[in-house]
């Protein structure tokens, strides 16, 4: 999969389209088309309105300074880190095992054209067999964000969002991210 986003985004690039928005859909009620699940891109002419959001204002890059301090005190929200690859539970999700995966340290450049896109792909592949193994077929929407420290953000979509996310932008999360972390912690390491 990696080879092709590669290829694909390359394309995209000589085509005029400068930014690829990757994404999976599983499952119906996550928007799915097809009842198998299958990853698409989008080719946009811009970075869309959620990445230029992320964008850091200053000098610090705001993806270092949180993998930092989710690593740096009491790791009760990372999962595992593989080849220079993390996983975390992400701080403050809107919705029951909403996951970030994330180069370690700070990359330069597309995630597209990274050495470590292949890891990033596989932690999502053990994620999601680590998430299914303690829901089941859960509906989710992954998708890679591909500007300053790229990352792949996870929504499982365990529940619906009603009137207040919708309408107030509240996200009741009826599990806490420190709690998702430990279970998908526990699923451990697929057995050889
Ligand atoms: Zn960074
Ligand atoms: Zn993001």
């Amino acid at each position: 999969m990696a080879t092709a986003w590669r290829e694909r985004s390359r394309a995209a690039r000589e085509a005029g389209f400068p930014y690829v928005h990757a994404l999976l859909n599983e499952g119906r009620e996550a928007g799915a088309s097809l009842p198998h699940s299958h990853t698409q891109l989008a080719w946009l002419s811009e970075p869309p309105p959620t990445v230029v959001a992320e964008g850091e204002p200053g000098s610090e890059c705001a993806v270092c300074a949180h993998i930092a301090s989710e690593l740096g005190a009491s790791h009760e929200r990372a999962i595992l880190e593989l080849d220079g690859i993390v996983l975390l539970a992400a701080y403050g999700g809107r919705l029951p095992y909403e996951l970030l995966i994330a180069p370690r340290e700070h990359p330069g450049g597309s995630g597209y054209e990274s050495d470590l896109l292949l890891a990033a792909l596989t932690v999502l592949a053990e994620a999601l067999r680590r998430l299914h193994s303690l829901e089941g077929p859960v509906p989710l929407n992954a998708w890679l964000h591909d500007e300053g420290h790229w990352h792949i953000e996870v929504l499982p979509r365990l529940t619906v969002f009603a009137g207040i996310e919708l309408g107030a932008g509240i996200y009741v999360n009826s599990l806490a991210p420190e709690d998702a972390a430990a279970a998908l912690r526990e699923e451990g390491p697929k057995k050889a």
